[in-house]
C-alpha cells in the first residue's frame, strides 16, 4: 500500500502549482479518490478544492468528522536531482503538501476498504493554504458552508523534529500572521530637474525608523509578536530618472488574533503619520492574513488516544509555532485539530530549495489518521 502511495506522491511532486492554480493537481486527486468509490465526490470547492465524502453505511452518522490536506505548492526552484524533481520551473512542493494529499489519499483507500458505520468521514482537499486564502474560499461555496461538521483534523511534517513523533498543542498551535503592502505614489521626473518630480525615498526611509518604533511596543507586548520589513521597491539601477513611485511590504504575527490586530494599528497609524508628512499619497493593503490557528480540548483527547493505540510517540508542546497555517481559518464554522509529525532531526527545512517531503511519514500518517476514524465510531 505504501509503495502506490509514495509513487503518487513522487507523481504529484513532479507537477506541482502555484496557490489558486491547482487545477492539474486537482483533477489527478479527484481520480484518485473516485477509485474509492466515495459517496460524493464535489470538484471546483474554492476554485480547485475537491472533497469526498464516506457515509455512514449501517445506521444513521453519529457525527461527520473532515480531514484536510493541502494542493498548494510555493514559488521556489527546487535545487536537488531526486529522481522526481518539479517539472514546472519556479514551483516546487516545498511544503510537503505532496505527502499530505498521498496521506489523505491512503485514509480514502482505508475507508474504502473499511467503510464507516455510524459516522461520515469527509476528505478535503483544499486549494491556496500558502497565500491564506483558500480556506475563506472553501467556506464561502455554499455546498461546503451547508455541511455540518463536528471536528476537523489535519497534519504538518515537521523537519527537525524526531521522526514520526506526534507534537501537539492545546490553545493556539500556530501563529496568526498578516501582511501589509504600502504604496507610496509620489512624482517620477528627470534626475536633472528632481524638483519637478516628487522622489519617494526619504518618506520610506521615515517610515522604517518610525515604524520600528512602534513595533517594538507591539514586540514587547509578547515574545511572540514578530515582525519584519519583507521588501522595498524603489526605481531602477538608472540614473537618470528620478523615481515617482515606491511599494513596501510588513508582516507581523502574533499568537492570537487580538494580539495581530494590535500590532496592525499601531503599524496602520505609522503610516498614516508618514502620509501626512509627505506631499503624496500613501496606500496600505492588508494581503496574505492568517487567523491562529486554534485547537480544539475534544480534538487534542481524540489524537491523545489514537497516538496511545498506535503506539506513535507524542509530545505536548508548550509555545505555538510561530509561522501561520491557513487550517485556522476553518474554526470560524467548526472546530479544528491540527498536530505536527517530525520528519526527522536533519531533514532539510520546510520551503528550503532541497526539501522532498520524507516518504516514511506516509504510513504513520495514515494509521493515525484512521485511528481517529475508529475512535469515533466506537464513541
Ligand atoms: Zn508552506
Ligand atoms: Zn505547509
Amino acid at each position: 500500500m505504501s509503495k502506490e502511495l509514495i509513487n503518487i506522491r513522487k507523481t504529484l511532486h513532479r507537477f506541482p502549482e502555484l496557490s489558486g492554480n491547482e487545477t492539474s493537481t486537482a483533477e489527478r486527486i479527484a481520480k484518485e479518490l473516485n477509485s474509492f468509490q466515495p459517496d460524493n465526490l464535489i470538484t471546483g470547492l474554492g476554485g480547485t478544492g475537491v472533497l469526498a465524502a464516506f457515509n455512514a453505511k449501517e445506521s444513521r452518522a453519529k457525527k461527520t468528522i473532515l480531514f484536510r490536506a493541502e494542493l498548494d505548492a510555493i514559488a521556489v526552484t527546487e535545487e536537488s536531482e531526486i529522481g522526481h524533481q518539479s517539472q514546472n520551473r519556479g514551483i516546487m512542493h516545498g511544503c510537503g503538501h505532496d505527502g499530505h494529499m498521498a496521506i489523505i489519499l491512503g485514509l480514502g483507500r482505508y475507508l474504502h476498504q473499511n467503510p464507516p458505520k455510524n459516522l461520515n468521514v469527509l476528505l478535503l482537499f483544499q486549494p491556496a493554504e500558502e497565500t491564506g486564502e483558500g480556506a475563506a474560499l472553501v467556506m464561502e461555496d455554499s455546498r461546503f458552508s451547508k455541511l455540518k461538521i463536528d471536528q476537523a483534523f489535519a497534519l504538518h511534517n515537521l523537519p527537525g523534529y524526531e521522526k514520526n513523533k506526534i507534537f501537539i498543542k492545546k490553545g493556539t498551535f500556530a501563529c496568526a500572521s498578516t501582511g501589509v503592502e504600502i504604496t507610496i505614489k509620489g512624482r517620477f521626473s528627470h534626475a536633472a530637474y528632481p524638483e519637478q518630480g516628487l522622489n519617494p525615498a526619504l518618506c520610506v526611509a521615515d517610515l522604517i525608523q518610525n515604524a520600528e518604533k512602534t513595533l517594538n511596543r507591539f514586540r514587547e507586548m509578547d515574545p511572540l509578536n514578530k515582525t519584519v520589513p519583507t521588501f522595498i521597491r524603489m526605481g531602477e539601477p538608472a540614473y537618470g530618472i528620478s523615481p515617482g513611485e515606491a511599494k513596501m511590504g510588513y508582516t507581523l504575527r502574533s499568537a492570537t488574533d487580538e494580539g495581530l490586530k494590535k500590532g496592525l494599528q499601531l503599524l496602520e497609524e505609522t503610516i498614516e503619520a508618514s502620509a501626512k508628512q509627505f506631499k503624496g499619497t500613501i496606500k496600505k493593503r492588508r494581503v496574505e492574513p492568517f487567523t491562529a490557528t486554534l485547537n480544539s480540548d475534544e480534538g487534542v483527547k481524540i489524537i491523545q488516544q489514537a497516538a496511545a493505540s498506535t503506539n506513535t510517540p507524542l509530545e505536548i508542546m508548550d509555545r505555538p509555532f510561530p509561522w501561520s497555517e491557513d487550517f485556522g481559518e476553518f474554526r470560524k464554522q467548526f472546530p479544528i485539530t491540527i498536530f505536527g509529525l517530525g520528519a526527522g532531526k536533519n531533514h532539510p527545512h520546510l520551503h528550503f530549495e532541497k526539501y522532498d517531503f520524507n516518504d516514511d511519514l506516509i504510513p504513520a500518517g495514515v494509521k493515525i489518521f484512521s485511528e481517529i476514524v475508529e475512535s469515533y465510531s466506537a464513541l
